[in-house]
């Protein structure tokens, strides 16, 4: 679905956060992407929606071909969902303005306030619904838990219907039982939806129990590339 062919990134002449890497990510597939702070995880992911720009090397998407000119960029990015560590929503605004601003945009959510395009409020609405959120629809995502903020986020992604979501440590806020919820809740919906996903995490019990596919990665190095099973195996 999505390829990097020899992909490196170096921010500063004596810093290469990512050497040269090649990866293939399969349609639905589930991938995590593992290591620790600074090997290089936030750098790979972001070059797949060219947030960050390789030094060398190319992306390439199926449906799309080589993501370089603008146009491709723009219908990339418009069909990738993006989920961030502090989940980067209004807290002061609701969960459903929140999830309409991957929908519509800020400014159109604005324009728009009140009444709300009704087709665009259901998709919303039923983007909430899927992560269990629909009766929080109205409520300031600033009261509601962690958990649930990461949830709305993952409903403001889905919102813009993707075919690719980046996750980029998606529950190093939350605590276990609230990780377990988020990363179970985004595995089924990219499933059930058929979403390429990339995932990015530093445990690697999390990694072992939610992937399809670890990529192990250590000083900006692909170290490892396969199952749970065989990485649990070499533990
Ligand atoms: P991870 O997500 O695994 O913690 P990163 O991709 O954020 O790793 O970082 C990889 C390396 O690149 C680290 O050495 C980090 O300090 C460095 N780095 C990350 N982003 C930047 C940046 N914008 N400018 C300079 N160096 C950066
Ligand atoms: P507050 O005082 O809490 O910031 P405001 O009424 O000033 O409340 O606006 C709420 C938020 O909406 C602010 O972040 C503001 O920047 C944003 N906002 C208000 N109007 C517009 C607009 N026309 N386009 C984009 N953003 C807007």
């Amino acid at each position: 679905m999505i390829q990097l062919t020899d992909l490196s990134v170096r921010y500063r002449d004596d810093l290469v956060a990512l050497q040269p890497t090649s990866l293939n990510f399969g349609r639905g597939e589930f991938t995590v992407l593992l290591g620790a702070s600074g090997a290089g995880k936030s750098t790979l992911l972001r070059s797949l929606n060219l947030l960050t720009r390789p030094t060398t090397g190319r992306v390439t998407a199926d449906d799309i071909g080589a993501i370089d000119g603008r146009a491709a960029l723009q219908a990339h990015r418009r069909r990738t969902g993006m989920i961030f560590q502090q989940h980067q929503l209004i807290g002061r605004h609701t969960a459903l303005a929140n999830v309409l601003l991957g929908r519509i945009g800020y400014h159109s959510v604005w324009r728009s306030l009140f009444p709300l395009p009704t087709a665009e409020q259901r998709i919303a609405l039923e983007c909430l619904d899927r992560v269990g959120l629909l009766q929080r629809a109205l409520d300031r995502v600033d009261k509601l838990s962690g958990g649930q903020q990461q949830r709305v986020g993952i409903a403001r992604a889905l919102a813009q219907q993707p075919r690719l979501m980046l996750a980029d440590e998606p529950v190093a806020s939350l605590d276990p039982a609230s990780s377990r919820r988020v990363l179970a809740q985004l595995k089924r919906i990219c499933r059930e939806d058929g979403i390429t996903t990339v995932v990015s995490l530093h445990q690697v019990e999390l990694a072992i129990e939610y992937a399809d596919r670890v990529v192990g990665l250590a000083h900006g190095r692909v170290v490892f590339d396969g199952s749970p099973d065989a990485l649990s195996a070499g533990v």
